[in-house]
């Protein structure tokens, strides 16, 4: 990546005066869209034999989730937010749960939170619309609480599903609610990031990040955001 293309994406994210310390993370723009695109979307098996089945499974899952009344969180909600993106993508991101905003439209990560998240893909050459986004629970928690212990168990076969039908080579846990209900531990983030976990029985690769809301907050930690994302990036390349 050129120094003044990779300057913008730190832009985009909000960092500055980042010195790179390891010019062998480098990667060129042209990886990171193969990355996506091609490897995002390599075959897993024949196209014809995923399509059909593929997409009645995502559509009988969507409606399933739609009409969900598994925990309370049905009665407060405008609509469920199943999640959005490449359904063969190479990562998926799993946040915590909606908020206004996307309780409001429906997808989740819309809003300033999500435009943070979008930049820091971008920061790292990934087009939002190349990953798969969901999140722990599929209903907005009244006033942004975290999600009660209950509403996590009712919500988990939903992810689970999108997580086999997706088969992601990475995943990335966005946040301490993703990070503690995936691993199943309480740990902080600033412990859980840096190394990589492997989530479930397939074993997949799962990083920790902060979660963007938290970067608005506290933008001083964003360096670190762009470390885990490198070495995200470095997973997603590897065969
Ligand atoms: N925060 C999340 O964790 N998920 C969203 O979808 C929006 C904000």
């Amino acid at each position: 990546m050129v120094v003044d293309r990779r300057q913008r994406y730190l832009d985009a994210m909000g960092i500055t005066r980042y010195v790179m310390r390891e010019p062998s993370a480098d990667i060129p723009a042209s990886v990171a869209e193969s990355a996506v695109t091609t490897a995002a979307s390599a075959p897993k098996q024949s196209a014809a034999a995923v399509s059909s089945d593929q997409s009645s499974a995502w559509e009988m899952l969507k409606a399933r989730v739609a009409s969900c009344t598994a925990c309370e969180l049905h009665t407060s909600r405008t609509q469920t937010v199943f999640g959005a993106g490449n359904t063969s993508a190479r990562l998926m991101i799993v946040g915590e749960a909606p908020g206004a905003e996307e309780d409001r439209q429906g997808k989740p990560f819309v809003g300033r939170a999500g435009q943070l998240l979008n930049a820091m893909l971008h920061a790292i050459g990934l087009a939002r619309q190349a990953v798969y986004i969901a999140n722990i629970l599929k209903c907005r928690p009244p006033g942004n609480r975290n999600p009660s212990p209950e509403e996590v168990a009712a919500c988990r076969p939903f992810l689970q599903q999108q997580l086999s039908l997706i088969k992601p080579k990475v995943m990335l846990a966005v946040g301490g609610v993703a990070a503690h209900n995936l691993l199943d531990t309480d740990e902080a983030v600033g412990r859980l990031r840096n190394r990589v976990h492997y989530y479930g029985e397939d074993h997949i690769p799962l990083l920790v990040t902060y979660h963007p809301a938290y970067l608005l907050r506290r933008p001083e930690e964003k360096a670190k955001v762009w470390q885990d994302l490198q070495k995200l990036y470095g997973m997603l390349c590897e065969d």
